[in-house]
């Protein structure tokens, strides 16, 4: 059965199924799922991410990281984990560099994994073989910790809410049988969640929530506050004065629509840092940024470390100059992705935000 049936079969059980349910199952379906067939990421896959463009990005985190521990009086051992670490690239980036800078951080650091792609799965642990791998955050035991997540809450569930008139209803996906395809509607009743949605919108305005981005960001607060640490957030932003729906589909680096061939192509949702921020808050942790990557890149060290490189290896010079723009700059990454920190009240402020 392909996924298409799956979704036809549960729709005509249980009705239409809401934005965030279809796009869950799209991604995660544990056989016919995107994430469970597809190796996404890469130039052969469907996206490339930041720590694809250039080693130096993943430097930069190592170099936050090692500062922050640091810092923080050096607690050994400590654990590093990353949520959905794609190939692997990042960590093994992060290592490597870490291992330069101060040989003590990468002898202490615990590597966790938190990943649901049985393929990915299998090239991280090619990738960083000392890491241990889990697909649940929850299983990741409770001590002093550093979290990186890179383009990793964008491939979380959202569920979208319509204004209509007084209103705000779900934004559902429904099987058109006349034509053949998967369509948007309206579920037929106003949303309990009202009251939580924002009053003044317009007719149309469309506003995304993520329960299960929620519940990610109240666990990694949860942490910081009690055992002491810091996750540092880095992803595709949600621009809060643009009220429309943020869901898109890509597959072979081009944009397709979100809703045909669900399974084949990867869905994401712009993040809603403010969102993410504010339940850190109410978890007690603090919260630095969101500030755009390029910012951040930069603050952190990313030019100087790129005219080293590009002294050291002349011929690399126009790539170096060319991932440095494609990092930083407002046409590549480096504004509509932004970067955020939740860390622990009583520990040190992290790097880059100030
Ligand atoms: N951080 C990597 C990969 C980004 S792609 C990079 O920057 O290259 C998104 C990653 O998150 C993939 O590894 C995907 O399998 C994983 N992922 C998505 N949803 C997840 C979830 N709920 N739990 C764990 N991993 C998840």
């Amino acid at each position: 059965m392909t996924l298409q049936d799956i979704l036809i079969r549960r729709m005509r059980r249980d009705g239409a199924l809401s934005v965030a349910d279809f796009m869950g199952t799209a991604l995660f379906h544990p056989e016919q799922g995107y994430y469970a067939r597809r190796m996404p990421i890469g130039r052969a896959g469907d996206f490339t991410t930041a720590p694809e463009v250039h080693q130096m990005f993943g430097e930069m985190i190592a170099a936050w990281l090692v500062d922050y521990w640091y810092r923080s009086g050096r607690p050994e051992p400590f654990l590093l984990v990353e949520l959905g670490p794609g190939r692997g690239t990042l960590m093994q980036d992060i290592l490597r560099t870490a291992a330069g800078l101060s040989p003590s951080f990468t002898r202490a650091a615990k590597v966790w994994f938190v990943e649901t792609s049985s393929i990915l799965r299998r090239e991280q642990a090619g990738a960083v073989p000392a890491a241990s791998l889990t697909d649940d955050l929850a299983a990741v035991p409770a001590a002093f910790a550093l979290v990186v997540a890179n383009e990793f809450f964008d491939a979380l569930p959202i569920h979208q809410y319509v204004k209509t008139g007084r209103h705000w209803r779900e934004r559902t996906v429904t099987w058109d049988g006349s034509s053949a395809r998967f369509i948007f509607a309206l579920a037929p009743h106003p949303s309990p969640a009202t009251p939580h949605l924002p009053d003044l919108a317009r007719e149309g305005d469309i506003v995304e929530i993520s329960p299960a981005a929620q519940a990610v960001v109240a666990d990694l607060a949860g942490r910081a506050v009690a055992d002491g640490g810091a996750s540092l957030i880095i992803d595709y932003a949600r621009d809060p004065r643009e009220p429309c729906g943020t869901l898109q589909a890509v597959q072979s680096h081009r944009r397709v629509d979100p809703l045909s061939e669900p399974g084949t192509a990867d869905l994401s949702a712009r993040v809603d840092f403010q969102e993410l921020a504010n339940t850190a808050r109410a978890a007690g942790a603090s919260v630095h940024g969101p500030r755009a990557q390029g910012a951040f890149l930069e603050t952190v060290g990313i030019r100087e470390r790129g005219h080293r490189l590009a002294a050291m290896q002349p011929a690399t010079r126009d790539g170096i100059e060319s991932a440095l723009r494609r990092l930083t700059r407002p046409e590549g990454m480096g504004s509509q992705f932004q970067a955020m920190s939740i860390a622990c009240p009583s520990g040190p402020d992290p790097a880059g935000f100030a």
